[in-house]
C-alpha cells in the first residue's frame, strides 16, 4: 500500500508469486565433481610430492652432508621420471670429472714430474705425520740424505736430457729399495734425493745405505767427466736414531735432515761415493 502525505491510501500492490522451491547449491552431481577434485589435488600433490619435491630434498641432504664431510660421491637413488634421472646423471658425471680431477691435481702437487716419486712438498708431510707415529711406536728412525757426485760435470758432458734420464733411472732404483724396506723416498731437489725409514735396527740402516751405493754402481750408468770413478757415483748422509731417543723431545725430523745433510758434506769432502753415518 503507498500513502500520500495525508497518510491517505494512494495505491495499492499486489504482488503474487509462483510457490517454487530455491535451486540446491550442492547438489550431488557437484559434490561428486568436488570430491573428484579433491582426491585428484590429494593425487597429484602426492605424485609431485613423492617423486619430485622428497628425492630434490634428500639430494640437497646428500650434498649438504658431501660438503660437510668434504667427501664427494655419486647420488645413489634412482627416479621413475627421466627429468629426475637426467638430474641425478648429469650431478653424478660432474662429481666424477671433479674427483677425477682433484686426483690429478693432488697427484701434481706431491709427485715429481721427472723422477715420478714424491717431492719435497710432499716429503715434509709424510715425514712428519711419520714421525709423530714413531714417537707414539716407540720406532726408530733414520734419514738418508743422498747427492750425485759431480753432476755438474755429467751434464755437461751428456746433455742436460742425458743428465734427466740418469736421474730417472736412480730414482727407480731409489723407490725400489725403499719400497723392500718400507722407507719412503723423495727428491729433495736438483740431484739430491732423501730417504726414511722406521723400525730399522742400526745394522739394518747401515746396510741399506750401502746398499744404497752399490746399486748405483751397479747401475753402471757411464760418466766418463768424473774424477771419482768412470761410472755415477752418489754420496750420503746418514742418521739413525734410536727408540729412546725418538721418544724423548731432544729431536725432530728437522733436525735429522740438518745432521743428514751434515755427515753428506763430509761424505763429500772425502772423497765421495760413500755414505756417512751418525747414530743418535
Ligand atoms: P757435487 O759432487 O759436489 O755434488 O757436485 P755437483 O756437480 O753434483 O753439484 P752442483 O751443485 O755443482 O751441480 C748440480 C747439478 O745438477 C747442476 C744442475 O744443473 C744439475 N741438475 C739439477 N736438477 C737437474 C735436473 O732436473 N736435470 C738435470 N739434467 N740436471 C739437473
Ligand atoms: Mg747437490
Ligand atoms: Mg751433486
Amino acid at each position: 500500500m503507498i500513502l500520500d502525505v495525508n497518510g491517505n491510501p494512494l495505491l495499492a500492490l499486489n504482488i503474487k508469486h509462483h510457490h517454487q522451491t530455491l535451486p540446491v547449491l550442492f547438489d550431488h552431481y557437484l559434490k561428486l565433481i568436488l570430491l573428484m577434485f579433491f582426491v585428484m589435488s590429494l593425487l597429484g600433490f602426492y605424485i609431485v610430492n613423492r617423486y619430485f619435491i622428497e628425492p630434490l630434498i634428500n639430494g640437497a641432504s646428500a650434498i649438504n652432508s658431501m660438503l660437510v664431510k668434504n667427501d664427494l660421491q655419486p647420488l645413489r637413488f634412482t627416479n621413475q621420471f627421466l627429468e629426475m634421472r637426467v638430474l641425478i646423471s648429469g650431478f653424478n658425471a660432474l662429481i666424477k670429472q671433479v674427483k677425477d680431477q682433484n686426483f690429478k691435481l693432488e697427484k701434481i702437487s706431491k709427485i715429481d714430474g721427472l723422477t715420478q716419486i714424491y717431492n719435497r712438498r710432499a716429503f715434509d708431510e709424510i715425514i712428519a705425520a711419520q714421525w709423530g707415529q714413531a714417537q707414539q711406536q716407540k720406532s726408530t728412525f733414520a734419514v738418508i740424505l743422498l747427492d750425485v757426485d759431480h753432476f755438474k760435470n755429467y751434464n755437461d758432458f751428456y746433455g742436460h736430457q742425458g743428465g734427466d734420464t740418469a736421474l730417472q733411472l736412480l730414482a727407480d732404483k731409489l723407490k725400489q729399495i725403499a719400497k723392500l724396506n718400507t722407507g719412503t723416498v723423495a727428491r729433495y731437489g736438483g740431484e739430491e734425493f732423501i730417504l726414511f725409514f722406521k723400525q730399522l735396527s742400526y745394522e739394518e740402516f747401515v746396510n741399506i745405505s750401502q746398499q744404497l751405493l752399490l746399486a748405483v754402481n751397479e747401475l753402471n750408468l757411464p760418466h766418463e767427466a768424473s774424477p771419482v770413478r768412470e761410472y755415477l757415483t752418489i754420496s750420503a748422509g746418514c742418521v739413525f736414531a734410536t727408540k729412546e731417543t725418538v721418544a724423548s723431545d731432544n729431536i725432530s725430523t728437522q733436525l735429522l735432515i740438518k745432521e743428514a745433510d751434515e755427515m753428506l758434506y763430509e761424505a763429500k769432502n772425502s772423497g765421495r761415493n760413500k755414505a756417512l753415518t751418525k747414530a743418535h
